[in-house]
């Protein structure tokens, strides 16, 4: 990048919030993920006003922009895969309005999920999405990825919560996008378009979202399973009988021994645990389902059925779940956490299939994941400087893919597309589906200056 664009990037955003130091860059180089590519200066914009003009600049001089939160992507989705611009959003970082009146909060992209959460606490309400990154990713992040988490099952994803946005275009115009009502079927869902986007269509500066009320009361069961298709097959019985737990999560045998190596929680090391937690306002209430989750999980061959006596044990339980990928990334020196979702009644062919693909290619595909939306994360451990384990990974990986295809699900439930799926989004939509998003992308960013080469456009 030229000085002189430099230093009309100072003069749009202040000294103080440009940076082009080695340290910060080989910092900006990398997400979550495995991938990395350096960029050549970043900006913090503090205001909407300041990303138009940094986007304006970027469109003029045609270099590359990719926006970020906390990079907590583990897709490779904040990584500058074509170099260019940072523009990190943690600067714009307030909570402008809560109104529970009106059941919305209106926010800066750069707020981090449990600081929202924190805020909406004392007022009985939340935004339920819950990532597991929830103590450090950004809203605007969960926006750009529609992120989801444990809740998702029984209180949906982000784009569920998401009823307005403003945009900032990279001719430097502003979009807003949405209203504040709770429902609208006023022209094309502009709003949604941007939801999962990825940074490839405009640089989200304020968001409205809806919040629920918390419901007070928890139940939490945990049943532990020999056989990990009797597993699949107690979330698929679940999710179909009526009761909707707010959580219901899987954790495989080889998580278990990782979680068993780094803790002191002493798990029986079965092949499968599920974890389920059911809300409400009557201790009856969430009891009654508990149990129905519970009878369902003894219907289905479970070994042992646990019932957290009181919040600790629960709250350890999910502390378990919660440290699974810090646990799991010990194991070797490399992790890469896949993402895919089936429907969820072939949660349990999908459990056995990742089994069956770790055996036949002699990996580690520790296996936990949001079984209530059918939701899988099979990470791969491995060591990426073998080549030869490498090249059984990549296999490994084909398969999983193309059983997820032929099982009609996605290839990915809620981290994105990013670098990660780009080369193989042709697996899950055809050309003409591509064509139609290239032309999407064509009509916001025709000189395709916005986080290139992600979303396989
Ligand atoms: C330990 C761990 C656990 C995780 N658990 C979950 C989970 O349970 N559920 C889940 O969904 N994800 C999870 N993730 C993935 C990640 O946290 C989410 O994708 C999250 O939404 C990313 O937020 P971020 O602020 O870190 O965004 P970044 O990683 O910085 O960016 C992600 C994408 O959003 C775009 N973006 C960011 N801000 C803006 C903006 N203002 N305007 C336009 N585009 C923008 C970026 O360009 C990029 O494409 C996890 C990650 C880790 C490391």
């Amino acid at each position: 990048m030229e000085q002189r664009i430099k230093d009309n990037l100072k003069d749009i955003v202040g000294e103080d919030n440009f940076t082009d130091s080695l340290i910060d860059m080989i910092a900006y180089s990398k997400d979550a993920s495995e991938f990395t590519h350096r960029p050549e200066a970043a900006v913090w914009p503090t205001c909407t006003e300041e990303t138009a003009s940094v986007l304006k600049l970027a469109n003029d001089e045609r270099f590359p922009v990719v926006a970020r939160g906390a990079g907590t992507s583990l897709a490779g989705l904040a990584v500058p895969e074509q170099g260019g611009l940072i523009m990190d959003m943690g600067r714009m970082d307030k909570i402008l309005e809560i109104n529970i009146e009106d059941r919305l909060v209106v926010v800066q992209p750069g707020v981090v999920y449990a600081d929202l959460d924190k805020q909406l606490a004392p007022h009985g309400f939340c935004f339920p999405p819950d990532p597991a990154s929830g103590s450090v990713c950004t809203l605007g992040g969960n926006v750009a990825t529609n992120a989801g988490g444990i809740k998702g099952a029984k209180y949906g994803t982000t784009k569920d919560y998401v009823l307005a946005l403003e945009v900032a275009m990279p001719d430097g115009r502003v979009l807003r996008t949405g209203s504040r009502c709770m429902k609208t079927s006023s022209g094309y869902d502009l709003t949604k378009l941007f939801v999962g986007s990825e940074g490839t269509l405009g640089v989200i500066t304020e968001i409205t979202l809806k919040i629920n009320p918390k419901p007070p009361l928890l139940s939490t069961a945990m049943g532990m399973f020999d056989d990990l298709e009797d597993a699949g097959r107690a979330v698929s019985e679940i999710m179909h009988s009526g009761i909707l737990p707010c959580a219901l999560e899987i954790v495989d045998q080889q998580t278990l021994r990782a979680i068993n190596q780094n803790t002191d929680l002493n798990l029986p090391e079965v092949e499968a645990i599920l974890v389920a937690e059911t809300d409400g306002y009557t201790q009856e209430e969430t009891e009654y389902q508990i149990e129905k989750v519970a009878d369902i999980f003894r219907r289905n061959n479970a070994s042992t059925v646990r019932r957290a006596d009181d919040r600790q044990e629960a709250e350890a339980l999910w502390t378990a779940r919660k440290s699974a990928y810090g646990v799991m990334a010990r194991i070797n020196n490399n992790l890469f956490v896949e993402d895919l979702a089936v429907p969820m009644s072939k949660v349990p062919t999908m459990l056995r299939a990742i089994s069956d693909i770790a055996k036949k290619y002699d990996l580690k595909i520790p296996t936990v994941g949001h079984a209530g939306d059918g939701n899988l994360h099979p990470c791969i451990s491995c060591d990426a400087t073998d080549a030869e384990e490498m090249a059984r990974v990549e296999k490994a990986s084909k398969e999983l893919f193309e059983k997820v295809t032929e099982l009609r699900g996605t290839l990915t439930g809620e981290h994105g597309i990013g670098m990660a799926k780009a080369p193989i989004m042709w697996m899950e939509h055809d050309e003409l589906s591509m064509e139609i998003m290239r032309n999407i992308k064509q009509v916001f960013d025709p000189n395709n200056i916005l986080n290139p080469g992600k979303m396989g456009l």
